[in-house]
């Protein structure tokens, strides 16, 4: 089926199907999101005005049978930071799209009134239904009654009662294919979408197929891709731990942000670990391995069941379960997951919701491991959006602010996640310049910090950070744009015949002739794009820094500052 671009205009209600623009063709994912954001949307306008405008996008590689390519983008101005955002997660809607043909999804403008609205997305093109049954509703009851209402087989992106609050931790979440639910977490994208007043996203199933040119060669390169992915050792751990495997190994290496990032190691570590998290999993029969979508081959995903072995959460992420365990002090994963599954209902990102908790935590809301306080704060105040629910549901600065805290972990207002950038020198420059505010994912330097992964680097040195994480953020970029899972980046780092076999699946796809280099190239000019964007918007070097107490609180046990002096901070952009 031929691609279009979709696009929705809230202010006078009509939709249109257009087609792609040339210059548009060899991008997609978040190379695509940003590209339109920097084009269409004024850098300063607010946010949640009617001159933002929600961006979705399949992947370049999406709704083919490429192993882990079901990734799907939404960008926009982001309400959190300020800056451009992207943010994307598994779920059946990025292979749906795909297939529809639908290589983005443009929603612009605001209504008028006070009605909510449901876009449905078929072959036909985009209808615009007036929506009353779902508003209010938490996310799991929106998945469940649009599952009454059509079939199980439709795909899902849904705000739940964060984002029609416009809170500025909302996230957006996806139906994965048990009809549990992934997000695209991290920058309020949420809020955008409840600005909009659209709840959901309803997308038809079609036996339509994305056109591959050459498929002799696209199967021989996802064959070997597949194999480079199932052989890495890395990719075997997230199979069997999940990314939790990752709470042991980063508490060793004195990098665990503990009791609103006062240490760098938790003592209730292993009652919160993967291998803990693992055996809990299989005695209550929930399932230790799971796709979040079709065609993922490592499967770091998990089902967690309750004592009483029914369903709690699913997709139980090491930096979530760092941020309400460690951070927050709590050291029971039952309570964690609660909480879990509570965030993906109210549907707020849940690393921005939980360093919020640390930081009101330290503003002395709750005693620092109350983990039963919290899900009270989730159920209580952040649901239903009480004055203090939606302070806390606007992130970390604003409970920072409303509290008088000053020990505030975020950069560019958006949350740091689960990695010390004192005792991992290379994390702290990603979470400094990347384009997007703080965020472990736009340049994985634990990788190769921590992991050993594709050479090694002194996490605790100054040396080769900066181009470290300068190298992962254009990979990074690229990754994103082929609606690849970035976990795909051990494999690539490590195993030379990954990469060649990724790109030569873009070729036989496309009919292309694209070289590792043109990867590169679009990487780099992917964050170029968005920093223009950023400075457009008011951004300048003085934005690329870690906030105060990193520079002044040694962090136990190595005793380490962050100490990268700003001018080699400011090196990162000489490319
Ligand atoms: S590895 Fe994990 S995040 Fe990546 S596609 Fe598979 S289940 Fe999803």
């Amino acid at each position: 089926m031929a691609e279009k671009i979709y696009r929705v205009n809230m202010t006078n209600l009509t939709t249109s199907t257009e087609p792609v623009p040339d210059k548009w063709l060899g991008l997609g994912g978040r190379g695509l999101t940003s590209t339109i954001v920097a084009e269409e949307v004024e850098p300063t306008c607010h946010p949640l005005g009617g001159k933002n405008k929600l961006v979705v996008a399949p992947g370049l590689l999406s709704g083919t049978v490429a192993a882990n390519s079901g990734r799907l983008s939404i960008g926009a101005k982001s309400p959190l930071t300020g800056t451009i955002k992207e943010a994307n997660s598994g779920g059946t809607a990025a292979q749906m799209l795909a297939k529809l043909g639908c290589k983005a999804l443009i929603i612009e403008g605001l209504p008028k009134g006070d009605a909510w609205y449901t876009l449905l997305i078929s072959e036909d093109g985009v209808t615009i239904q007036e929506e009353q049954e779902l508003v209010g509703k938490g996310n799991f009851d929106v998945v469940a009654t649009i599952g009454k209402r059509t079939d199980e087989k439709h795909g899902i992106i849904t705000i739940g009662p964060a984002g029609e609050m416009k809170l500025s931790a909302a996230n957006i979440s996806i139906k994965d294919p048990d009809s549990h639910l992934r997000s695209s977490g991290r920058g309020g994208l949420g809020a955008v979408m409840g600005s909009k007043r659209v709840k959901c996203i309803i997308i038809e199933p079609t036996d339509a197929k994305v056109e591959i040119v050459d498929q002799e060669k696209f199967t021989e390169a996802n064959r070997a891709f597949t194999k480079a992915l199932v052989d890495n050792p890395i990719s075997q751990a997230l199979g069997t731990y999940g990314t939790n495997v990752l709470v042991n190994i980063i508490n060793e290496a004195g990098a665990l942000p503990t009791r609103n990032f006062t240490s760098g190691q938790f003592d209730g570590h292993e009652e919160i670990s993967g291998e803990t998290m693992h055996d809990t999993i299989v005695e209550r029969a929930g399932k230790p391995k799971h796709n979040c979508h079709k065609g993922c081959v490592i499967q770091c995903s998990q089902i967690y069941n309750d004592k009483e072995k029914k369903y709690k959460t699913s997709g139980f992420e090491y930096e979530s379960i760092w941020a309400m365990g460690a951070d927050c002090c709590v050291d029971n994963l039952d309570h964690i997951a609660e909480a879990d599954h509570l965030m993906d209902d109210i549907g707020v990102d849940s690393i921005e919701t939980s360093v919020a908790m640390g930081v009101a935590m330290e503003g002395g809301l709750l005693e620092f491991g109350d983990g039963e306080g919290i899900c009270r704060i989730l159920r209580e105040d952040v649901a239903k959006g009480t004055p203090l629910g939606r302070i806390i549901g606007c992130g970390a600065a604003s409970v920072g602010r409303a509290f008088g805290v000053t020990r505030v972990p975020v950069v560019k207002n958006q949350a740091i996640p689960a990695y010390d950038p004192r005792a991992v020198k290379g994390i702290g420059i990603t979470y400094a310049t990347s384009t997007q505010g703080a965020d472990h994912t736009m340049g994985y330097t634990i990788a190769t910090n921590i992991l050993g992964v594709g050479g090694s680097v002194d996490p605790l040195s100054h040396e080769g950070q900066v181009e470290l994480s300068r190298n992962l953020q254009i990979a990074t970029a690229a990754i994103d744009s082929t609606g690849m899972c970035l976990f795909i980046a051990f494999a690539a780092l490590d195993d030379e015949k990954c990469l060649p076999a990724l790109v030569d699946m873009i070729n036989a796809r496309f009919g292309a002739d694209l070289t590792a280099d043109d990867v590169t190239n679009l990487g780099i000019s992917i964050l170029k794009t968005e920093r223009a964007f950023n400075e457009a918007a008011g951004f300048t070097n003085k934005d690329d820094r870690l906030p105060e107490f990193f520079y002044e609180e040694p962090i136990a046990p190595h005793n380490v500052v962050w100490d990268i002096p700003d001018e080699e901070l400011d090196k990162f952009w000489d490319f």
